[in-house]
């Protein structure tokens, strides 16, 4: 596959697992968004002061930080094939995101981890981060429902999603994802 990966996925879908494995498997260098902003908000800046305020409550980054942080990215690492993860996350980060696509000459197939609610909210308590209290995990899903979704509808109308059910074990689903870029 020629074309960058988006992947898609209510937290603890195992998105984050299964985006490692194909990444290092397939040869894609990933760009995992919460990873980056996580990074940002331990430094003792406005900045990362800002965006801690917006992650402890669950909310969405603004858009022009995080495609900052994106088109950086682009910038350090021309030619190598990308995995995002965790972008984009709202209809204005699309158009944005789609933007910086078209700006860089990309273009992208996306993958939809599908896995009912909860499943998911049992999966991110287990693994016990700093910003997974029930509180902030139901916040974080309200914005994924009223703002991701939205996106990811629109990827499956432009006919470039591949929805696959993430029900299965870790094993499962890489196999599925394995068949998958055989076939793109
Ligand atoms: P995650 O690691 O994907 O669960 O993201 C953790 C937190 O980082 C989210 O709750 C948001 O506050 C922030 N975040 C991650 N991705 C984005 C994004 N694309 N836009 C804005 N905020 C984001």
């Amino acid at each position: 596959m020629t074309k960058d990966i988006v992947i898609f996925g209510m937290q603890g879908s195992g998105k984050g697992t299964q985006g490692e494995i194909l990444a290092k498997k397939h040869g894609f260098t990933i760009f995992e968004t919460g990873k980056e902003l996580r990074k940002i908000r331990e430094e003792n800046s406005n900045l990362g002061r800002k965006i801690k305020s917006i992650m402890d409550r669950g909310d969405l980054v603004t858009n022009s930080i995080v495609m900052e942080i994106v088109e950086n990215f682009f910038i350090n690492n021309k030619n190598k094939k990308i995995l995002f993860d965790g972008i984009p996350r709202s209809m204005e980060q699309k158009e944005t995101f789609d933007a910086l696509l078209k700006k860089y000459n990309k273009s992208i197939e996306g993958i939809y981890l599908i896995l009912d609610e909860g499943t998911a909210i049992e999966r991110m308590l287990e693994r016990g981060r700093s910003d997974d209290s029930l509180e902030v995990i139901k916040k974080r899903l309200e914005n994924y429902h009223n703002e991701t979704i939205p996106v990811i509808d629109e990827y499956v109308n432009e006919g470039i999603m591949t929805e696959i059910d993430a029900t299965g074990t870790i094993e499962d689903i890489e196999a599925i994802i394995d068949n998958l870029l055989l076939i793109k």
